[in-house]
């Protein structure tokens, strides 16, 4: 079984989201924040070769991109398309089997034995020849089924086309023509050169023109080498008058391909008269993602055919057809019908829905197998909690030892995973809870039910300023109690080590916190019955289960603090049961923040002098400007020294930053907890649970360039004690957009809140970092928007699942559907 390593892992991820970019922006060789996508490619590729074995497909790729920008369309295509594959291929492959596997064995049935009719390999259908069907694979296109959902981008409302010699000055219109030329030329006394496309639909020409830098040849080329003369296009912009050629010019048209020419064959855009099977014409032309060789033209023909030879009958429709007509959707054929061939607008978006549910249907179904298959494969163990009255009573001892009470939420939190614990299934729960919300005390008691029952507990934390904190609270909470409690750190002496993996090995130490040092594979227990991960989005999946299987029986709780948005939530956590922290502990007054521009800093300052006055801390945090975390120590650095001279000299200061020593790193945070430093100058390293309840002003420079999450994760650091607290976001240059986005965080505290504005602002992609990005690459639902579609496809998921007749059995079709897809499922526990 291959095992990636987390880096290579890393980088192949990376690749992934700068492949879906360059496709994106149609195979432009895109520039990224600091080189163009074939540059990233090939470091990355070069990076790879020491992590991977497959010398030879990486020798191909690392050819294919060093050539990249200089090569042509086609080329570049075919090389994203062998990169995608390749990334895919590595990150999944053993899994999806070993998945599909685990699947049939835990629930004990097979996929059907037939294939459906529509699940055919493209060679059956009529009319797609080996060079059709040969192009139709670079597409991605091998099965009827894959032709049938290969939906369009968008479609063409016929209402709006215009011929050329109809169009006015002044109009914004959409034409279809056919390039009739493409030059360039360069402009005198200018770093710019020009590319001017003509075009002719019959009833005249028209011509485009398009800017590019003196550099930009690369980006240029391409963009001729995909437009070549005879290509079907369509245009979209501002008409104005060409003086020159005489004819119409569209001013920063945009441009698509409709179809390639063909040696031979004229290619000619199936116009609406033609119609589809002699039905009424239709208004709008589904617009598709060709490819060089595809007419769209021979894509309909294709299609169309298909849908007649193959489309389901009501028996094969996988949606058990009570559910269907509940839900009102339209039923399959009629929605792969006004997917291809809608009348209206209306039409297409029902056609969307239909598929759309389907698509989270499966999804949920995958999620709850899973979520069955957990509970069923191994036995737990039992661990009930004791009473009371009973000696080993330690979690009522440690609840009687702290000077509050438990808020509503950790007691509901607490109960919900005692449950879990004293049952002898296995726990798989997610503790949910928004920053100072108090996740680390019910870990704690979770912990403790463990040592309760003479098993030991452990907590993985994703940094060592993390671990060596709950070290810090664990031992004040646990010592009076009589238990001993290891710390394991990656930076620790070969000593220190020796001794912690003694106690653990031979029962000792009840109780470890650590690092990933904890998963090392010379760190082993005597009986370790509970395992806590914090910040469990920032650990791989195979991470999180490696510490679990350091103990004979997995009881497994997760911890967050991304507050996640409903419809995010259903996708990525489907599989687990989750309790959430939905309160803060009493007594602590909302946080004040407000939004300072650069010349308003001093404000900032002030509020410092004050605080600090009165015997409080507070942090000065700078994001990472560069993307490197050593730019940013070194701008933090330059800083600290400005802020310690020139604007605080009569307060200690103390600076934190990724790239210090660990021992330094460890000396920063001390001085701070201890209140030997005053403000602390930080990069984003402070942004993870750190927790000194003295800290009441947060500084955060640049604030314009931090995610609302993030920010909010980072105010997080204050308001922990029962002292008002500060929040000061300065930004540099607040236009209108960044007010407004800022704007939120002087509104609210509410994370989930926050995260809807986040995830609204900039997509579901970049919401978890890149580890668990691999959210199910839907085609036709969009996790954003059809939240209501996601929830009621849960409810009939939940449904189906606890129906007395296995739905396996009375939905074979669905359940055989839900199977062959994996893909969705591999790719969300492939971001491990
Ligand atoms: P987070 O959920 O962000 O990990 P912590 O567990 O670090 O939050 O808790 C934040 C602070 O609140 C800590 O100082 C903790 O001791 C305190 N705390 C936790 N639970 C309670 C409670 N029920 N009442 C008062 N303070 C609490
Ligand atoms: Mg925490």
């Amino acid at each position: 079984m291959l095992l990636l390593n987390e880096e290579a892992h890393l980088k192949l991820n990376e690749l992934k989201q700068a492949v879906a970019l360059e496709k994106r922006h149609q195979y432009i060789d895109v520039m990224g924040k600091r080189q163009r996508f074939s540059q990233f490619a090939h470091l990355r590729l070069k990076e790879l070769t020491e992590h991977l074995l497959e010398e030879e497909t990486l020798g191909k790729l690392l050819a294919r991109f060093a050539r990249y920008s200089e090569a042509d369309f086609g080329f570049r295509l075919h090389s994203v398309e062998a990169l995608e594959a390749f990334v895919y291929d590595t990150l999944n492959p053993k899994r999806q089997q070993h998945l599909s596997q685990l699947q049939q064995q835990a629930s004990g049935w097979a996929p059907i034995a037939t294939t459906p009719v529509w699940q055919i390999p493209l060679h059956h259908a009529k009319g797609v020849g080996p060079k059709l069907l040969h192009t139709l694979a670079t597409l991605g296109l091998n099965t009827v089924e894959e032709l049938l959902y290969h939906g369009p981008r968008q479609y063409l409302d016929y209402q709006h086309h215009l011929r050329i010699a109809q169009v006015l000055e002044g109009q914004r219109v959409v034409l279809v023509a056919k390039v009739l030329s493409l030059q360039n030329h360069e402009l005198k006394n200018r770093n710019l050169q020009v590319l001017r496309m003509k075009v002719s639909d019959g009833t005249g020409a028209a011509t485009a023109s398009w800017f590019f830098g003196k550099k930009q040849s690369g980006l240029l080329h391409a963009f001729k080498a995909k437009h070549p003369v005879g290509t079907e296009v369509l245009l979209s912009g501002l008409v104005k008058w060409d003086s020159f050629n005489r004819c119409p010019q569209l001013d920063k048209a945009e441009v698509q391909v409709l179809s390639y020419a063909e040696e031979g064959a004229a290619a000619t855009l199936e116009g609406p008269q033609e119609g589809t099977g002699g039905s009424a014409a239709p208004k709008l032309l589904p617009l598709y993602p060709l490819t060089q060789g595809l007419h769209l033209k021979t894509l309909r023909r294709c299609i169309q055919q298909a849908l007649e030879d193959f489309a389901p009958n009501l028996q094969e429709d996988t949606l058990p057809e009570g559910i269907r007509q509940e839900l009102g959707l339209l039923t399959l054929t009629e929605a792969l019908q006004g997917l291809h061939f809608p009348t209206t607008l209306a039409q297409a978006e029902a056609a969307r829905q239909r598929l759309a549910f389907d698509e989270c249907l499966h999804l949920q179904l995958k999620l709850l197998l899973l979520k069955q298959q957990y509970k069923q494969s191994q036995q737990g163990l039992s661990l009930p909690r004791k009473a009371s009255t009973e000696p080993e009573a330690l979690c009522q001892r440690f609840l009687e030892s702290l000077p509050f009470t438990l808020t509503a939420a950790q007691e509901r939190a607490f109960a919900e995973l005692s449950r879990d614990l004293a049952s002898e299934l296995p726990m798989n729960r997610l503790l949910h809870g928004d920053v100072g919300s108090g996740k680390t005390l019910v870990a704690a008691l979770a912990l403790l039910v463990a040592v309760e029952n003479g098993y030991q507990g452990a907590l993985m934390a994703p940094t060592e300023i993390l671990a060596e904190q709950h070290y810090r609270s664990f031992v004040e909470w646990l010592l009076p109690l009589g238990l001993n409690v290891g710390l394991l750190l990656g930076k620790q002496g070969a000593k220190a080590r020796k001794e912690v993996r003694q106690g653990l090995l031979n029962g000792q130490i009840q109780v470890a916190i650590g690092t990933h040092a904890l998963i090392q594979d010379d760190v082993e227990f005597a009986n370790l019955g509970v395992v806590v991960v914090d910040e469990q989005h920032r650990f791989g999946v195979r991470q999180r289960s490696k510490l679990r299987d350091k103990g004979p029986l997995p009881e497994l709780l997760s911890m967050t603090a991304t507050p996640i948005p409903r419809s995010l939530a259903m996708t990525l956590h489907g599989d687990l049961d989750v309790s959430v922290l939905d309160e803060l502990p009493p007594g602590r007054s909302p946080i004040i923040t407000q939004l300072l521009s650069a010349t308003q800093r001093q404000e900032a300052y002030q509020r410092i002098t004050l605080e600090t006055l009165e015997g409080r801390q507070a942090y000065i945090v700078f994001p990472l400007i560069e993307e490197s975390e050593t730019l940013a120590a070194k701008a933090a650095t330059v800083e600290f020294e400005r802020l310690r001279s020139e604007v605080f000299p009569h307060l200690r200061l103390g600076l934190l930053h990724g790239k210090m020593k660990p021992e330094e790193k460890e000396a920063a945070m001390h001085a701070f907890v201890s209140g030997q430093t005053q403000v602390l100058v930080a990069t984003t390293v402070v942004e993870v649970g750190v927790n000194v309840p003295n800290a009441t002003v947060m500084v955060i420079e640049n604030a314009e360039r931090f995610g609302l999450a993030q920010l909010h994760q980072l105010r997080g650091r204050v308001g922990r004690g029962s002292q008002q607290s500060y929040c000061l976001l300065v930004a540099n240059n607040a236009n209108e957009e960044t007010q407004e986005r800022l704007g939120i965080m002087e509104q609210t505290t509410n994370g989930f809140v926050i995260a809807e504005h986040d995830l609204r602002l900039r997509g579901p992609g970049d919401y978890l970092g890149t580890r668990q990005s691999g959210l199910p690459a839907f085609k036709f639902a969009d996790v954003l928007l059809d939240v209501e579609l996601l929830a009621q496809a849960r409810q009939v998921a939940q449904r189906l699942v606890g129906e007395a007749t296995p739905w396996q059995e009375a939905y074979p079709l669905l359940a055989g559907r839900v199977l062959h897809q994996q893909q969705a499922t591999a790719a969300l526990l492939g971001s491990g």
